[in-house]
């Protein structure tokens, strides 16, 4: 149900925060994990904390051709592919006021357009091994909205519904299509959030249920779940890791 020895995962920013977390768990499982971003030493790093044989290839998500490289080479390298995990992401903090027409679309093309071009050019590799899985990062602002994330929520509420329509499109090539909301996780991106949003550290600290913020370790789980035959049966979801803070106003 769980063992994922023999499987090839893509993992795109796995070099640190949530995406080294689920890196994690899917090299505990046994998978070969490709650690896809653009910081090499970050990624060295992470593929020497991974081992089983895991690889570092440099990657930006938003430029094809560097994205169409990338599955070439860990599919030549690795020989298949059968897990992608879509994590790269980044946020600008401005009011829509704010936001120039380049931010708009750096933020998009970081977290949403770099999904399409991933999954797109995953597909054909995950056809041919016969089924795949496919992993979409969205967030608390695939729900909700805030004044300072108007590029940041629009591209997590759309990898929420791309999320159900390559679910619905590929579930005949055995391939499941699901996504994970994650809560409020300590990471560099929620450590710069902190400083340039007041209040937010303990804000999110009294909303949320379980009573505190999310680790990256808090990953490891659903990764494997998602990654292996246990959600053979699931696709087209969008799962909230969140300590519970999205169940309570
Ligand atoms: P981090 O800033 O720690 O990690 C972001 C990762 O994305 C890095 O590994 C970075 O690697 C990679 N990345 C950014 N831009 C690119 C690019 N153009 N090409 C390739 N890789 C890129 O953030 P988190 O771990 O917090 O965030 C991971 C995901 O989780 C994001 O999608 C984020 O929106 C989402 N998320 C995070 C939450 C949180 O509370 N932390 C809450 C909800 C969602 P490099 O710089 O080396 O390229």
């Amino acid at each position: 149900m769980f063992g994922l020895a023999g499987k090839v995962a893509i993992v795109t920013g796995g070099n640190g925060g949530i995406g080294l977390g689920m890196a994690r768990g899917l090299a505990g499982a046994g998978a070969r994990v490709v650690v896809a971003a653009r910081d090499a030493n970050k990624s060295e790093a992470a593929v020497r904390e991974l081992g089983a044989g895991a690889l570092a290839i440099a990657v930006d998500v938003t430029d094809e051709r560097s994205v169409d490289a990338l599955f070439r080479d860990a599919v030549a390298r690795c020989g298949r592919l059968d897990i992608l995990v879509n994590n790269a992401g980044i946020n600008i903090r401005k009011p829509p006021h704010e936001l120039s027409l380049a931010e708009w679309r750096q933020v998009i093309d970081t977290n949403l357009t770099s999904a399409y071009l991933c999954s797109h050019a995953a597909h054909p590799a995950m056809k041919r091994a016969g089924g795949g899985k496919i992993i979409n990062i969205g967030s608390m602002m695939s729900i909700f909205g805030a004044p300072y994330a108007p590029a940041y929520a629009a591209s997590k509420g759309g990898i929420v519904q791309f999320t159900k329509a390559c679910a619905a499109a590929w579930a005949p090539d055995q391939i499941q299509v699901n996504a994970i909301l994650p809560g409020w996780i300590d990471t560099d991106l929620t450590r710069r959030a902190r400083v340039q949003v007041a209040g937010l550290h303990d804000s999110v600290l009294r909303r949320t249920p379980a009573g505190r913020w999310g680790t990256i370790d808090d990953f490891r789980g659903i990764a494997v779940f998602l990654a292996g035959r246990a959600s053979d049966f699931i696709t087209g979801a969008a799962i909230t890791v969140d300590g519970g803070y999205s169940v309570q106003g």
